[in-house]
């Protein structure tokens, strides 16, 4: 199985927020941080970074799990009630970087390629690097959304 790398990028980016210096923060949830990715040729595009360093879900003790997976139900509803896409795309793959995260992908029907998976489409050629001034706005209606949601679900 995949080990948990010593020098991981994941990490490091967990280090930056929890400094507080992370651009694409949205929330600090119990079981890990929110994010927008770097890249929005998916607008909303986001991902959830588990803070144990783990390679994969079934590292994680049974409550860690289902407190990852309930974390994760509940940023795949704030993308999906905020930007109203057609579909969800929830992924984890972390064959690259084996340390445990999910991606989140708002799809939309206006896409070239709305049934294909993202990663056969990804073309670095059309990247849309993360404009956070530009998605500040977004930022913080994920941010409250999923305050709302937290509040709601308790
Ligand atoms: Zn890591």
């Amino acid at each position: 199985m995949a080990q948990h790398p010593a020098n991981c990028e994941i990490c490091a980016r967990i280090e930056q927020l929890q400094s507080g210096a992370h651009p694409g923060f949205i929330a600090h949830l119990p079981s890990g941080f929110f994010v927008l990715g770097d890249s929005q040729q998916w607008r909303g595009y986001a991902l959830l970074l588990c803070v144990t360093p783990v390679a994969d879900l079934e590292e994680l003790d049974w409550n860690r799990r289902l407190e990852f997976l309930r974390d994760l139900a509940l940023c795949s509803e704030a993308l999906s009630n905020v930007l109203k896409p057609h579909k969800m795309n929830v992924e984890s793959l972390g064959n690259l970087v084996p340390h445990l995260h999910f991606h989140l992908f708002p799809r939309y029907l206006t896409e070239q390629e709305p049934t294909k998976p993202v990663w056969v489409q990804m073309n670095p050629s059309e990247d849309v690097a993360l404009d956070v001034e530009g998605e500040r706005e977004l930022i913080a209606q994920l941010k409250r959304e999923i305050e709302r949601l937290i509040v709601q679900r308790a």
